[in-house]
């Protein structure tokens, strides 16, 4: 039975409406929607509050949710992401399957009551820890999944394709061998994976390139091709110009700098999305930009590693489709990654409101909106915005919660970003599901004592 909810006050894409009527289909999809200021029908469920659409996080890594905090200390005088790799490695190689599921489920239903409502999960752990591959089912992917089921949360799952240590085609090191997959067998997992999707499913499959570092890029536009004729519309992902020692290598190796050399590839679509591209030169940005790619930040993450920054400012008045992740997961925070674009612009400009535009003066509503659209197109799930034909993917803020009180109408996602008020998410809804009521999430009294438990186990090993 499609069943009917009368929102106090919603953000949609027209701007903020009050009293909306919203149906939603028993598969989970807004069916029909009326702003207009009607009585609603008795069945309506009352929501009272603020309606926001689920955040997309477009780039995560679950595994990684173990090290957070763990590694801030110094080691010497020229730690950097490189030496954080070494920790990272670490980790990746003590993990089993069930641990991972722990890990990802906990983290998961993290990222629900922070307002992320659908995840894509970059995913690199292939073998079995001592490098062999699984003979059946690859239990390592299975948890991924298993884990977005207990939490309630939509997932785009990016098997990665991960080859080589370095440009050259350098072969993978010793503790990379987890990593290890070769081209045939990736395109056949996804693609038996791909056939047994079904649409209403709120998990589906797209496929990433670890790196172009990590892919030569004749194995890269071979993939890429087989990989468009499973699925025309797979999201692919790959990171790219994270590190100026990336940048330099490439142009060492190829005499192109690593976005140039994917736009001269002519593959990219709509449906790729480069993670970090923090040094791009501007050609690059506009390039991106025409292409209609999305670009994925992780401020978080690339502040936490020593990264750099990306030109924002200038990406988005290029057209550019931005959107956001949680990476290494040292925020889980889709607030945290949206303030930190706008401010890390107030710093370098020394001016206020410097994302905001001539069509929409609000940075909070401006940032989450776009981050939401282009953030369910990056992952290709039918979500981030309110709208029919849309999945019923969208958070709750509680006005009474002191975040809250007495802000202006309109200004609510200015709070969230800017005064605490991701706080005041009270509800979570995926595909016409409550997966968080009263900010609690039915699976966390089974979940929590078991990731506290593995938590205490990594850390006697240490
Ligand atoms: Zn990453």
């Amino acid at each position: 039975m499609p069943r009917q909810y009368d929102l106090q006050s919603a953000l949609l894409p027209q701007g903020w409406a009050r009293n909306v009527l919203v149906t939603v289909s028993d598969e989970g999809f807004i069916s029909a929607l009326d702003a207009g200021p009607t009585a609603p029908p008795s069945g309506a469920e009352r929501v009272g509050g603020i309606v926001v659409p689920g955040m997309a996080n477009a780039h995560s890594h679950a595994f990684q949710r173990a090290m957070a905090g763990n590694t801030e200390y110094r080691l010497s005088a020229r730690d950097s992401f490189w030496t954080w790799r070494r920790a990272m490695y670490a980790l990746a190689n003590r993990i089993e399957a069930e641990d991972l599921q722990i890990l990802a489920a906990q983290l998961f239903i993290e990222m629900l009551k922070s307002g992320y409502t659908t995840a894509a999960e970059f995913h690199y752990l292939h073998r079995r820890r001592d490098g062999a591959p699984y003979a059946g089912t690859n239990a390592l992917w299975d948890a991924i999944g298993n884990a977005a089921g207990i939490a309630g949360i939509g997932l785009t799952f990016l098997p990665t394709l991960y080859q080589c240590s370095d440009f050259g085609g350098q072969p993978l090191r010793a503790d990379q061998a987890r990593f290890a997959m070769d081209t045939d067998a990736f395109l056949r997992a996804i693609e038996e994976r791909h056939g047994m999707q079904r649409g209403g499913q709120i998990q589906r499959i797209g496929a990433a390139f670890h790196s172009l570092r990590a892919v030569p890029l004749d194995h890269l536009r071979e993939a890429a091709l087989a990989l468009r004729s499973i699925d025309a519309d797979m999201p692919v992902h790959i990171h790219v110009a994270e590190q100026v020692l990336e940048v330099k290598a490439c142009q060492r190796e190829t005499g192109r700098r690593p976005i140039e050399l994917l736009l001269d590839s002519g593959l990219l679509t709509p449906h790729w999305c480069l993670i970090h591209a923090t040094h791009a030169t501007f050609e690059e940005l506009k390039g991106l930009a025409a292409a209609a790619a999305t670009v994925c930040l992780s401020i978080s993450t690339e502040a936490n590693l020593g990264d750099g920054l990306f030109d924002t400012a200038r990406f988005l008045k290029a057209g550019g489709r931005l959107c956001i992740g949680s990476d290494s997961q040292s925020t889980v925070s889709p607030a945290e990654e949206l303030r930190w674009l706008e401010y890390q612009q107030r710093l370098r400009k020394k001016r206020r409101a410097v994302l905001a535009t001539h069509t929409e003066s609000h940075v909070g509503t401006r940032l989450w909106r776009d981050a939401a659209q282009h953030g369910a197109q990056a992952i290709g799930q039918p979500a981030g915005t309110i709208e029919i034909g849309r999945r019923a993917d969208w958070l709750v803020l509680d006005p009474a919660h002191p975040s809250l009180v007495g802000a202006a109408a309109g200004t609510a996602l200015d709070h969230v970003l800017f005064a605490g008020a991701d706080a005041a998410i009270r509800d979570v809804m995926v595909a016409g599901r409550w997966v968080i009521k009263d900010r609690h999430h039915a699976a966390e009294e089974s979940v929590g004592p078991r990731f506290a438990a593995l938590m205490n186990r990594f850390a006697a090993i240490e």
